[in-house]
């Protein structure tokens, strides 16, 4: 049995937690919290990190960072998963929903600027695949009609973006915020768990308030003031040193787990280029500006009849491929909320869009398996 997802342990998790409750500090922003945080932001250049229990959770404090109010209109993906848009619709906002591009299910930065109204306060990218989006053109627009850009990077650990000045940025560095998520079906994972990335100065302190349940509880730990209060509203974002001692034992190793998953995606895409091409089935599109950071390996097939029976071919020599995302637009919660243009892009990923099983410790073998099985399969054209 091949499953589709398997979490991937480098061995010192439960080292690193042991030693976190040896210390007796096991709630938040302890010695593991601090060795991520620092981690991340020496790695990638992102202004200031803080760890969240969640991708959800981060996206959360970016819709209050921002101050996103009732009425206010966001614009994003449709296809995306549902936290991108929960964070903003908890606050009162309208979704604003725009279509997938042609070559990639990331959102068509041509299309953003028709949808922009008085009212619109944010633009959320989402790096599907960790494939980048087009970000000069969304910071460009954001500029221009001083919006607010939070990038939703869940799964785009470890890849960049090439903009036209010729300098590459780590994906989560570019908008005023963004967030990452470290779940299991992640690259890099404590089973839940996230981080928000703030790259414009002026939230940074706040963030922290917002963090630590609306108080400055964080600057009186370093001392910047003589007693903490309740300063303004926040919640209980961070998680505790049990998770993040955990996140510290993947990130000593994610180098490796990043050239191991690369080369799972090679292998995927050098062993089906040629039977895509003749079957009219398109594999991942990495546009000049972006890379590849082994997050996922996904196919489109051309109907979702197609993609039903190479799922159940997979399935019958026990390999699990999964589908996921029903366009935001069209689930029950949001139907009748969507106004706006039809997203036929967004309808079509949602329709034909496969993964097939993607893990640290799929074995060359177990990829062969895979690719024999789909390349067994001929499509009528
Ligand atoms: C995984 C994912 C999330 C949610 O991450 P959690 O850490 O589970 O909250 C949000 N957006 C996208 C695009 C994701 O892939």
């Amino acid at each position: 049995m091949i499953p589709f997802n398997k979490p991937h342990l480098t061995g010192k998790e439960t080292h690193y937690i042991y030693d976190a409750v040896g210390t007796g500090k096991i709630s938040g922003n302890g010695k593991y919290t601090q060795l991520c945080q620092v981690f991340f932001e020496k790695k990638y250049g992102f202004k200031k990190c803080l760890l969240t229990t969640s991708c959800t959770d981060a996206l959360e404090m970016a819709a209050l960072l921002i101050n996103i109010e009732p009425g206010d209109e966001v614009i994003m993906p449709s296809y995306t998963f549902v936290s991108t848009s929960n964070a903003f619709v908890l606050r009162g906002a309208n979704i604003i929903f725009a279509d997938s591009g042609k070559d990639n299910p990331n959102m068509d930065a041509d299309k953003i600027e028709a949808l922009i109204t008085p009212k619109t306060k944010a633009i959320v990218p989402v790096h599907y695949a960790g494939i980048a989006c087009d970000m000069d053109k969304i910071m460009q627009l954001a500029n221009k009609y001083n919006l607010f850009v939070v990038e939703d990077a869940a799964q785009a650990i470890d890849s960049f973006y090439t903009g036209k000045d010729g300098i590459r940025k780590a994906l989560g560095s570019i908008g005023h915020l963004a967030a990452f998520s470290f779940h299991e079906t992640k690259n890099i994972i404590s089973g839940e768990g996230g981080m928000l990335a703030i790259n414009d100065p002026q939230f940074i302190e706040r963030a922290e308030i917002i963090w630590e349940k609306g108080t400055n509880r964080s600057s009186f730990f370093r001392g910047e003031v003589d007693k903490y209060g309740w300063v303004d509203m926040g919640s209980s974002f961070l998680p505790s040193e049990i998770i993040s001692a955990f996140l510290w034992a993947q990130l000593e190793e994610l180098d490796n787990i990043q050239s191991k998953r690369k080369h799972i995606w090679n292998q995927y895409y050098d062993a089906l280029k040629d039977w895509g091409k003749e079957n009219g089935v398109e594999l991942p599109m990495v546009s000049d500006f972006a890379t590849n950071n082994g997050h996922m390996f996904f196919l489109v097939c051309k109907s979702m009849e197609q993609r039903t029976e190479l799922i159940n071919k997979l399935k019958a020599e026990q390999i699990y491929s999964v589908f996921h995302y029903l366009s935001l637009h069209k689930s029950p919660f949001y139907t009748d909320k969507h106004y706006g243009a039809e997203l036929p892009m967004s309808d079509h990923y949602s329709d034909c869009l496969v993964r097939l099983p993607f893990y640290y410790d799929l074995s060359d073998d177990d990829i062969k398996k895979i690719t024999s099985c789909v390349i067994s399969h001929k499509y009528n054209r």
